[in-house]
């Protein structure tokens, strides 16, 4: 379909440019360009040879090459890929609409969850002081890594205090976020 598309295009921008129109006054008919001067048949007319009167068709070979490269088949075979490609292309918008729509809910929720998870880290720093990468209630001598003194979980990481710092990152982030995004 390309090489059909790119060959129509070679012969129609050599062909005669349009408008084209029938022509039939006088009771000959031809074909000839739309509302310019010398339009008269100047695409396609009837002729005779002067030599023996063979008839044959006044035309420019660029022209009758176009005119043989549009037969209905390709035109058909032009329109059905052009319905396909339109048809195609609603499909896209329909989808990128409901993508769209469901960005727009998962960014009201995500804005719901962040306004939440700032009123919860908010409200700890006033009864517990101290955030010194420790979650609140916590006072590891090693931020977030549980005492020597603590048996089995010495040494390993907090599970608490991993919580609390990334929910005190995700605060900060969004609010660096809406910082930049304010001119
Ligand atoms: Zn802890």
């Amino acid at each position: 379909m390309t090489i059909l598309v790119q060959q129509l295009r070679e012969r129609a921008s050599r062909a005669t440019p349009g408008p084209w129109e029938l022509q039939a006054s006088n009771s000959w008919r031809r074909i000839g360009t739309a509302g310019g001067r010398f339009a008269d048949g100047d695409v396609l007319a009837p002729t005779t040879h002067r030599g023996d009167n063979h008839p044959d068709l006044a035309a420019r070979q660029e022209d009758l090459d176009f005119i043989v490269a549009a037969d209905p088949a390709t035109v058909l075979a032009l329109l059905d890929e052009l319905d396909t490609a339109i048809a195609n292309h609603e499909n896209a918008v329909a989808h990128m609409q409901s993508v769209c729509a469901e960005r727009d809910q998962l960014k009201a929720e995500n804005a719901e969850l962040i306004g939440l998870m700032r009123g919860v880290v908010g409200e700890f720093p006033h009864r517990h002081k101290g955030s010194d990468g420790n979650g609140p209630g916590h006072g590891h001598r090693v931020p977030g890594v549980w005492d020597s003194d603590n048996g089995e979980l010495a040494g390993k990481p907090c599970a608490w205090c991993s919580i609390w710092n990334a929910a005190k990152g995700i605060v900060e982030r969004h609010e660096q976020a809406m910082t930049k995004e304010q001119p």
